[in-house]
């Protein structure tokens, strides 16, 4: 047992005795860069679509206080015929309007040829649940310097979800944020089921984030704030939800996007709620 000694020792935490993991907590405190206290938001579109689109969020994001912006430049759709995102043009207008309303950029990369073309101008590299077990997208990702944000794939169980992360950070990225996104259950009523219960044990397991992603799990606009809500009071790390200045026009889950208006209700009271928690969002 001694020589297997993971760097990071994620996937330790499944397999030692308890009698271990003092040792292995050390190293796992060194892991993360990310502070007890501090209330990571992430809001922006689905998919980043025009330069207008983006300006009007970022000017939106940047007024509201808030410094991490979405968007999805390559989509992992489930429909090939549906939006797939702009592309390599949409990396550049990404990097752009986030330089100029000094925001931090965060996107989803698909492949390792995406990893390559993202890494150096994205500064949160983004797996989605469909990707969360893509073994050669996870370690290009930990070949990277980049901050990473893995999805918890729909159909996966927290075992499988800290292996991925266990394939980054062997590869030397230690930055990793977990995010609960939903799992698939058989209620139909919302888009997946939001697995809350999971915060608490991730946390117990390791000392990694977990943030949580109301707007893929809720489907529908009009269920993202209750969701949000209470993953803040369920003493998740943060946020990352979906925004769009005209919802109705939008080529990518317009269903589930906010509006302005509607975040900023929101966005009033997760404020509330960090503050009698003692956390600061960043
Ligand atoms: C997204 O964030 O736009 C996305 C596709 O999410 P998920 O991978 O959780 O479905
Ligand atoms: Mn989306």
């Amino acid at each position: 047992m001694d020589e297997y000694y993971p760097k990071n020792a994620l996937a330790a935490l499944l397999v030692f005795s308890s009698s271990q993991l003092s040792k292995i907590m050390a190293i796992l405190k060194n892991a993360s860069k990310f502070s007890m206290g501090t209330f990571l938001l992430i809001a922006g579109p689905c998919a980043v679509e025009s330069r207008e689109q983006l300006e009007q969020t970022a000017k939106f994001l940047k007024d509201l206080g808030i410094s991490y912006m979405r968007g999805g430049i390559y989509k992992t759709r489930t429909s090939p015929y549906s939006f797939q995102g702009l592309g390599e043009q949409g990396i550049f207008l990404m990097k752009e309007v986030c330089q100029k309303y000094n925001l931090r950029s965060v996107s989803e990369v698909i492949d390792k040829e995406t990893v390559e073309k993202m890494k150096d101008y994205i500064d949160v590299l983004q797996v989605g649940s469909r990707n969360m077990q893509n073994v050669s997208l996870l370690r290009a990702l930990g070949k990277t310097d980049n901050s990473i944000l893995l999805k918890r794939g729909f159909m996966s169980t927290l075992n499988e979800w800290l292996f991925s992360g266990e394939y980054i950070s062997k590869q030397g990225n230690d930055n990793i944020i977990f995010c609960e996104r939903g799992i698939r259950t058989f209620q139909q009523e919302t888009r997946y089921t939001l697995d809350l219960g999971i915060i608490p044990v991730l946390k117990k397991r390791t000392e990694y984030p977990i943030i949580v992603d109301p707007s893929h799990s809720a489907g529908k606009s009009e269920y993202v704030q209750s969701l949000a809500l209470a993953a803040v009071a369920a003493n998740a790390d943060g946020l990352i939800i979906e925004i769009h200045p005209e919802p109705e026009k939008a080529l990518s889950d317009k269903e589930q996007l906010l509006n302005f208006s509607q975040f900023e209700q929101l966005f009033l009271k997760i404020t509330k709620i960090t503050n009698l928690l003692g956390k600061t969002i960043v």
